[in-house]
């Protein structure tokens, strides 16, 4: 077994303390890999805090994960040692239903093996994420993080930035697309990086005019107020694709008004409560309303690729282990620009 060190929360209500563990041995098809960084999505959040219900203790969070491949098994091939390797959400699947069979992995009817707060297929042993200095990881789950990407600003990409990829490409977002990002945050940074890459004309539709410069600087053509009733109507119809990744309550018929004929609007931030959605926000434009969860692990590797080419990674702010309790909390109060990565050589 590898004894490994990690920051885990011991039950829902308790900050996260240093608590070590055993991996297992990589088996032929796994690679082991030194864990350097790791994102912190809101998701880690609340599923310490056991706000999503069945959560398992103790629990090591993180799934945006990246480090340097230290060993592989006997059988590993797109993987050697010293490689800079990403692990996401998750670490495997059935891989034989019909979701798996499409490279849907994360649709897995038998429920993916998802990085922490779960179980491998066997359902018996608990996962464990990212706040951690190792992993071993099957390498058909594992990712590979293009050289010349900062390690750092490359973890964010494995849950915000394929949560964000996965609609656009789904939604054939390119050239011309007039896309509306709602929410500049963790996913919304990204969501108009790849989109402005992807060649979109993108609107950032924001409640705080003091984001407007930066949603500028990160490839947004135009900035709107969606606390000035005015926008809506301004921009009624306007949009081919928008993507809502707001986790407050809002009211998704005025964001669907902005939506143009045959557009879409894809919600992959989860409000608290359900959101009422009247008949006629749809059916004035056969206007579709859905939704997205992260992506495949061959979309995901697609994203990494097309980030690699084109330079793209999350703004990030790095910190020591050690102020991990107190990145929740600036977190909750979305002061970080756009996402805490964690140094896991500080463990
Ligand atoms: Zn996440
Ligand atoms: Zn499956």
């Amino acid at each position: 077994m590898i004894r490994t060190k990690a920051y885990a929360a011991q039950k829902p209500s308790a900050p996260l303390a240093p608590w070590e563990f055993d991996r297992r041995d990589p088996g032929d098809k796994d690679v082991l890999i030194d864990v350097t960084h790791c994102g912190i999505c809101h998701s880690d959040i609340h599923q310490v805090r056991d706000e999503w219900g069945g959560a398992t203790f103790p629990m090591v969070p993180g799934h945006e994960i990246v480090g340097r491949v230290s060993k592989v098994g006997a059988k590993v091939t797109r993987f050697k040692v010293g490689d800079l390797a990403g692990v996401g959400c998750m670490v495997d699947s059935c891989r034989d239903c019909a979701p798996c069979r499409k490279g849907l992995e994360q649709f897995c009817a038998k429920g993916a093996a998802f990085s922490y707060n779960s179980t491998e297929m066997d359902r018996k042993t608990p996962t464990y994420g990212g706040y951690s200095n190792r992993i071993v990881c099957d390498e058909a789950f594992t990712l590979r993080i293009p050289a010349g990407l900062d390690p750092a600003g490359a973890a964010p990409l494995l849950c915000a930035g394929i949560t964000t990829w996965s609609p656009l490409r789904h939604w054939k977002a390119g050239k011309g697309t007039r896309l509306g990002v709602v929410g500049l945050g963790g996913l919304g940074h990204m969501a108009v990086k790849l989109g402005a890459a992807l060649g979109c004309e993108v609107t950032m539709l924001s409640t705080s005019p003091g984001k407007e410069a930066d949603a500028r600087r990160l490839g947004a053509a135009a900035f709107a107020l969606t606390k000035d009733p005015e926008t809506f109507k301004k921009l009624a119809g306007r949009f081919d694709l928008i993507i809502d990744t707001i986790s407050a309550p809002h009211d998704y018929n005025a964001y669907l008004s902005m939506v143009a004929v045959d557009g879409a609007m894809v919600v992959v931030g989860v409000p608290p409560a359900p959101a009422p959605v009247h008949a006629f926000a749809l059916i004035g434009g056969r206007k579709t309303l859905a939704g997205s969860l992260i992506g495949g692990i061959a979309e995901t590797q697609e994203m990494l690729d097309f980030c690699g080419k084109h330079g793209i990674v999350s703004d990030v702010e790095v910190i020591p282990m050690s102020k991990v309790n107190e990145a929740y909390e600036r977190t909750l109060k979305a002061d970080v620009r756009y996402r805490f990565v964690l140094d896991t050589s500080t463990i």
